[in-house]
């Protein structure tokens, strides 16, 4: 009764921007600021995390203050980019990874470099890699390389 619908590929490109919210903000300024990494404590897990509105394990409000956190921590896991995409965060090949920094409860994404990549492997340690000039964005850690 219906013929089967034609379908056309197509690739859309849409820029657009947005609000990183008030924790982001603080996150990025703190960073910019004092050249170090702030997490927010959760008020009842005490659990220490990306700063969010809320905790993401109970899901009760974060403490006001954002709390400094070591650069250095855990490989979680990672891969490997060969391939190029929109707005990726280097030209590839890269090695992009899911960090848990010291004493935290969640991970921080981000590039490793300063490894050859056959060596990467889950559990070793890193350490942010700062930008000399310090502009409020995530990439005033240029990455993480390994340490030890
Ligand atoms: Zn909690």
């Amino acid at each position: 009764m219906f013929e089967p619908a034609s379908r056309v590929m197509h690739t859309w490109y849409v820029p657009y921007k947005w609000s990183f919210g008030q924790r982001a903000t603080e996150f990025l300024e703190l960073m910019k600021k004092e050249q170090k990494i702030f997490f927010g404590r959760c008020t009842s897990c005490k659990k220490v995390m990306i700063p969010t509105a809320i905790c993401g394990k109970c899901f009760a409000p974060l403490e006001d203050e954002l709390v400094p956190v070591k650069d250095e921590g855990v490989l979680e896991c990672f891969t490997v980019v060969y391939l190029p995409f929109p707005t990726q965060p280097a030209a590839p090949p890269y090695a992009y990874g899911y960090i848990r920094l010291d004493g935290t409860s969640s991970i921080m994404p981000h590039i490793i470099e300063e490894v050859d990549y056959d060596d990467l492997r889950v559990g070793m340690r890193v350490k942010a890699v700062w930008r000399e000039e310090l502009e409020g964005d995530i990439y005033d850690i240029k990455y993480f390389k390994p340490i030890d």
